[in-house]
């Protein structure tokens, strides 16, 4: 079998974080971080089995918990690999000042924010071990943040308990001036229909909420309508698409163990090792990794036959794994899901193509859109007029 080259690696630096979120998926936060040491054998492990680029993304725990790691290893791949190596950033974004953001304009660094949504949803969910929520640091700084780059993308998490505030969180995510939503549900929590009942109502609404933001020209990017919509107006998905964990995309926890995806690295204990795929000493274990493609790339027979097959989030392996504890097994939740989601979303993509809204077909029809939009971003005001 031969295998992709790695094009994205999660570099876990710290299994310690400020915050205990209650749907967390790294394991048991302790102060372990990774030393200097492996973190530059990470890197040269990473160059190593990238033929081009390979973008690094810190991950923890919370990863502004080692800036000064961060720093060093930015300084050691920069000064022995130039931009082969590319650094993103995934942040709870409590601990973020205006230092760490000089630093990473400095360096080309972008980085995803998670926020769950309004105050009310994100600080049930997203609090600290004395159970603060988290809300008010972040959108303290969001001015600068979004300064420094108004694309940053907003990582929120749906759990039951906060479905019923769905529309408004994301509206507020909008209003605070993000243009980019992605959120995902916690499908590893306890769904009942009674949630999902829910979740369609609030996903109808922000339907009219989307319309008319396309109809009004302003440009937002909400994953669960975007992603579905390009699957039906473009291509839709392939394998590794979604996710090519421990092919293309791999993860490395603070000890140097090299794992599939950074879901499956927890607290990196003997239990979780049994995810291993190698070390950064020693490399890929190829027997290791090619069983977890293999499970990654299984058919899944109960979707063979669907008409959403190809549309619908069923290619994450990560997501499947957490929430059945097989890499290749779908989770009933999400079936149900997208089975609900699927005919808003197709209903809403009808209604602005047949009302012609422009915004819409140039978003979802033109190849040329990426680019005119970012010029168009770029234009000053006055320029406008
Ligand atoms: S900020 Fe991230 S790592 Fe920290 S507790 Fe929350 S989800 Fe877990
Ligand atoms: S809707 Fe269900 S059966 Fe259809 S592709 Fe998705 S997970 Fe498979």
């Amino acid at each position: 079998m031969k295998f992709s080259d790695v094009k994205y690696a999660a570099l876990n630096i710290t299994h310690d974080c400020n915050l205990r979120c209650r749907y967390c998926y790294a394991g048991k936060k302790c102060s372990v971080s990774m030393s200097r040491e492996t973190a530059f054998k990470a890197i040269d492990f990473l160059a190593s089995v990238s033929d081009n680029r390979c973008t690094v993304t810190f991950f923890g725990g919370e990863p502004l918990l080692e800036f000064d790691l961060m720093k060093g290893i930015v300084q050691y791949a920069g000064d022995k690999y130039g931009d082969k190596i590319a650094f993103r950033l995934s942040t709870n974004a409590t601990l973020l000042e205006k230092h760490h953001l000089d630093f990473f304009e400095h360096h080309g660094i972008y980085f995803v924010v998670s926020i769950d949504g309004n105050r009310e949803q994100h600080d049930s969910q997203r609090c600290d071990a004395a159970g603060h929520g988290s809300y008010d640091h972040i959108v303290s700084i969001l001015h600068d943040v979004l300064a420094l780059n108004p694309y940053t993308v907003a990582v929120s998490v749906v759990v039951p308990e906060t479905a019923h505030n769905v529309r408004d969180g994301v509206e507020s995510l909008f209003d605070l001036g993000f243009r980019y939503v992605l959120q995902t549900l916690d499908y590893s929590a306890d769904w009942t229909s009674a949630d999902l009942r829910i979740l369609r109502g609030q996903y109808s609404s922000l339907a009219k909420f989307y319309f008319k933001s396309l109809r009004e020209g302003r440009k937002i990017y909400y994953s669960p309508f975007d992603e579905r919509i390009k699957t039906r107006t473009q291509k839709p998905y392939k394998k590794g698409d979604l996710c090519d964990l421990a092919n293309s995309q791999i993860a490395i926890a603070p000890s140097g163990v090299i794992y599939p995806c950074v879901q499956l690295i927890g607290n990196d204990s003997p239990e979780w090792r049994k995810n291993s795929i190698g070390d950064v000493e020693d490399g890929f274990n190829r027997s290791r990794r090619k069983w977890f493609v293999d499970q990654n790339y299984t058919t899944k027979e109960s979707c063979t036959d669907c008409s959403l097959d190809g549309r619908c989030s069923t290619y994450c392996g990560c997501v499947n794994w957490r929430a059945t504890g097989s890499i290749s097994a779908v989770p009933p939740i999400i079936c149900e899901h997208e089975r609900m989601l699927m005919p808003i979303v197709d209903k809403l993509a009808n209604k602005l193509w047949s009302k012609n809204i422009e915004l819409f077909k140039r978003k979802f029809y033109d190849p040329t859109f990426p680019c005119s939009s970012y010029i168009e971003d770029c234009k000053p005001v006055d320029q406008e007029r």
